[in-house]
């Protein structure tokens, strides 16, 4: 789409990057999503293209082999890659999450231990906050580690896992009694090594089959069940305990830049695919793109496009430019996911009946849209966020 969701002032690097992505995308991975998608197959030879690509450590620092890059390159890739399937982005997406955890909070040992080989894509990265009683509620966590000599002894289950299967390094956050008044200080990050797999995977670490789900099908979404899982100290990510819920929540920020690009991905194929249709359909004697209603349909759903990939990117230069972005991320989260939700069943009515049909692209991300209403914080929490972060700047004085 040459019209639409253009970035002004990118670096020819940036726009080389973005061009070798949307050819990968053309090729490799459209003409194969809805296929394997509905197989809920994992497309282990796109991820082997990524890796080959360097995809995996997109913004890992070059001085631990990555590409450097910054979150609005990762954002605008990630926009290329929903527009071919979104389940492909979920895969790079918990990896960049725990590579930017690791960068910002880790200590030197661990950096030096794991960035080169996530940079690679040797070492996978899954991040792990819900529990089966708790998604919005995070400071609610009752997933247990305890000190034991030199070791943490960590009991109870987390739920919803993205590549909880094929990951081998999870950050997981649990909780250690700190004795702090505030709940979310006695909680902690561990960085859990683990082989990849089902079953239990190592001693006292159950990772159960993949969870059978709408949409977002392909990559594996996992409960993840800890019993009496023995952890070395030295895996606390940082070294600090106690600092896991702001870790996460830095974490959960750059994500949510990540949710509002798959959005706009989604929504841009959503529009494309609306776009073809409306002016290959014919009824009352011409195209239906030539009904005023379904004209004005296109207009809508283009300019929702075009806003939610501003707010986008916008949202990421903010954290590049060492700021933090908590509310504008959240806006740009929750404007580009209800857009998107909007913008694909307004192409699902515009493929009439056909949108119905398992044979037409339209029906595979009418079940994903929704997904985006829901991870990395629901619409309603992202409100939580923007409210309360305005109410701080406009604090009246009194
Ligand atoms: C496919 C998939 C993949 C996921 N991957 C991961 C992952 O990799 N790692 C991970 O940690 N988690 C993951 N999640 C979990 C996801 O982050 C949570 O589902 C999400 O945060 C919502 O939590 P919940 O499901 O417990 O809903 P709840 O928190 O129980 O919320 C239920 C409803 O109540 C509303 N609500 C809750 N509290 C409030 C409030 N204070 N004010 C107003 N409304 C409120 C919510 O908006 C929602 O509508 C994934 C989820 C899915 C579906």
């Amino acid at each position: 789409m040459a019209r639409l969701a253009q970035t002004a002032g990118l670096t020819e690097i940036q726009q080389e990057i973005l061009s070798t992505v949307r050819t990968f995308v053309d090729k490799e991975i459209l003409p194969h999503a809805t296929a394997l998608e509905h197989a809920d197959t994992y497309p282990q030879d796109i991820v082997d293209g990524m890796k080959e690509m360097g995809l995996f450590g997109l913004t890992i620092p070059e001085e631990y082999g990555g590409l450097g890059e910054s979150l609005l390159t990762y954002a605008l890739v990630v926009e290329q890659i929903a527009r071919g399937w979104m389940s492909v982005s979920g895969v790079i997406n918990t990896h960049f999450i725990v590579a930017y955890m690791i960068n910002q909070h880790g200590t030197p040992e661990q950096k030096q231990r794991y960035l080169p080989r996530m940079a690679t894509g040797e070492v996978r990265g899954s991040f792990s906050m819900s529990e089966p009683d708790l998604g919005s509620d995070v400071a609610a966590i009752k997933t247990k580690a305890v000190s034991d000599g030199d070791e943490f002894v960590i009991d109870g289950t987390k739920m919803w896992l993205t590549n909880g299967g094929t990951s081998n390094l999870t950050a997981v956050l649990v909780r250690t009694d700190e004795g702090a008044a505030k709940p979310y200080q006695n909680l902690t990050t561990f960085l859990v090594d683990k082989p990849t797999g089902y079953g239990e995977v190592a001693p006292g670490l159950i990772v159960p089959g993949k969870i059978d789900k709408m949409g977002y099908k392909g990559v594996d979404t996992t409960e993840m069940v800890f019993k009496g899982h023995r952890v070395p100290a030295g895996q606390i990510l940082g070294g600090k305990r106690g600092a896991g819920f702001a870790q996460m929540m830095d974490g959960v920020e750059v994500g949510r830049v990540n949710v509002a690009a798959r959005a706009c991905g989604i929504s841009i194929r959503a529009f494309e695919l609306a776009v073809e249709y409306a002016q290959q359909r014919s009824t009352f004697g011409k195209p239906i793109a030539e009904h005023q209603a379904v004209a004005f349909k296109l207009a809508e759903m283009a300019t929702k496009v075009e806003a939610a990939h501003l707010m986008m990117v916008n949202a990421a230069r903010l954290k590049d430019s060492g700021n933090r972005n908590d509310v504008e991320a959240g806006m740009a989260k929750l404007l580009a996911s209800e857009y998107c939700a909007e913008v694909t069943q307004e192409a699902f009515r515009i493929h009439g009946g056909y949108g119905y049909s398992k044979e037409y692209e339209i029906e595979r991300l009418m079940r994903e849209a929704p997904f985006l209403l829901i991870g990395e914080g629901t619409s309603e929490i992202q409100k939580t966020i923007i409210s309360r972060g305005l109410l701080r700047e406009y604090r009246q004085r009194t």
